[in-house]
């Protein structure tokens, strides 16, 4: 009889890659590797394992973590005061303005995601405002944990607050690791429709840099007009050393594509335990979807839905953090209904059994075409032009188009 261990939960597609197992072992035998698709996943070393089973007690897979009802949440629309500084954001400038407080007002420290030099997004921290910025915008793609559950650790016995980020798995494995809850720490989970490969991320990214015989130094997946109020649109913008940047309607490139469209997440995406109305973290930020039914309330911007979901983060929004927002309760049953990563998973596709051996096998020209469309100089002109033009053209030109096709 084949003994159940780590390996079963990756086999079973249910591994989420937040690492406790390897954090957990006391005898080393859990290292993490990339598997054949480029996420990361746990291998065991049989030499080294005395089958103690500490990393399936462990598994936050495996056994859980705590949930809050939403029977006993508050609900938000929100939209950050500080408008400037939020520009760069997703969409209300949630994060950016939880952390400011708990950098400033409780000297604490936070943790999120940002690119590093080689464009990988991994979970980093820091104590200040200036580095905040880096943290902003989402990063759509896994991040790399790196040791971010062991300093959270470190800060909490130094007696630091803490605003940890993350996917709900990745703050999922954060409790799983603590073992018990800690009064200074404070999650934040993002509302998450599943994570694609590094690796094809990275594949993407070279081909660009390839192209424009440059590194890219900088990687947007939303953008905000620079100088209007507007919505935020989903298009990839890469910064590169000199000329303009490159921007690609997502239906152009094929790494945004195949995100936008679920095609390539991780396997145990289309399995989240997460993906519904209960939720892990102290807090829960979103884009919200059922914007449109509060019409007075930043019209034309891309606004936050934030659910508090613990008593002290509902004590913390009563006593100081509302202040720091516009907001209006938000009807979370309608929220909900529209925002479909409250209820369900993202379904997984047929063409992911496929996909990541493509991107192996065929030469990138033929796998950008099959998942991509081949954007003509008119196409890409358009898209530097919808960055550029106020948000309200926009809104005309697209309502013609639509009449046009009536
Ligand atoms: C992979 C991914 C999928 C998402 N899917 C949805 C969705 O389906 N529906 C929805 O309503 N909202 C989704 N969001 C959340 C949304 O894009 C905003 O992050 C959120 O609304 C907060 O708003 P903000 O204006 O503060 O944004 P931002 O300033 O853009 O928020 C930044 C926050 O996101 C965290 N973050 C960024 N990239 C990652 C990453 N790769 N892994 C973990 N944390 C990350 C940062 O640490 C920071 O806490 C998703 C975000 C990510 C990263």
């Amino acid at each position: 009889m084949k003994i159940k261990n780590i390996e079963s939960i990756v086999k079973n597609k249910n591994c989420t890659g937040c690492g406790v197992c390897q954090l957990m072992c006391q005898t080393g035998a859990i290292s993490f590797e990339e598997d054949c698709e480029g996420f990361k996943s746990p291998r065991i070393a049989a030499s080294k394992c005395i089958g103690c089973g500490v990393c399936l007690r462990k598994c936050p897979s495996e056994v859980p973590v705590k949930r809050h009802s939403v029977k006993l949440g508050e609900f938000y629309i929100v939209q950050s005061k500080e408008h400037w500084k939020v520009k760069k954001s997703a969409s209300g400038g949630v994060f950016y303005t939880i952390a400011k407080y708990f950098i400033n007002e409780l000297q604490g420290v936070v943790f999120g995601v940002a690119f590093d030099k080689d464009n990988i997004a991994k979970h980093i921290y820091t104590e200040r405002l200036a580095e905040l910025p880096k943290m902003q915008n989402s990063k759509y793609v896994q991040s790399d944990l790196g040791n971010s559950f062991k300093m959270v650790k470190k800060f909490l016995k130094d007696g630091r607050y803490v605003l940890f980020s993350g996917t709900p798995c990745q703050v999922a494995g954060l409790y799983a690791y603590l073992r018990k809850s800690e009064e200074r720490l404070f999650t934040a989970d993002i509302i998450c429709h599943g994570v694609s490969s590094p690796r094809l991320l990275q594949k993407q990214i070279e081909e660009y840099s390839h192209l424009r015989k440059g590194k890219i130094q900088g990687i947007f997946f939303r953008h905000k007009h620079f100088l209007f109020p507007s919505e935020s649109l989903f298009y990839m913008v890469m910064k590169v050393k000199y000329g303009l940047p490159i921007v690609r309607n997502p239906n152009d490139t094929p790494y945004f594509n195949i995100f936008l469209k679920g095609l390539g997440f991780r396997e145990s995406c289309y399995n989240c335990q997460y993906a519904n109305e209960n939720r892990v973290g102290d807090f829960t930020m979103g884009d919200c979807d059922s914007h449109r039914l509060y019409p007075q309330f930043h019209p034309n911007e891309s606004n936050s839905s934030l659910m508090l979901n613990s008593v002290k983060a509902k004590e913390m929004w009563n006593k100081k953090l509302h202040y720091l927002f516009d907001s209006q309760p938000l009807d979370i049953a309608k929220e909900i209904e529209y925002n479909k990563q409250l209820h369900s998973p993202s379904a997984r596709p047929d063409i992911r059994d496929k996909i990541y051996c493509e991107l192996q096998e065929l030469p990138w020209g033929e796998f950008a075409k099959k998942y991509a469309r081949q954007p003509t100089t008119v196409m890409k002109a358009r898209s530097y032009l919808a960055l550029v033009m106020p948000f309200f053209i926009i809104k005309v030109w697209s309502k013609r188009n639509e009449q046009k096709n009536i």
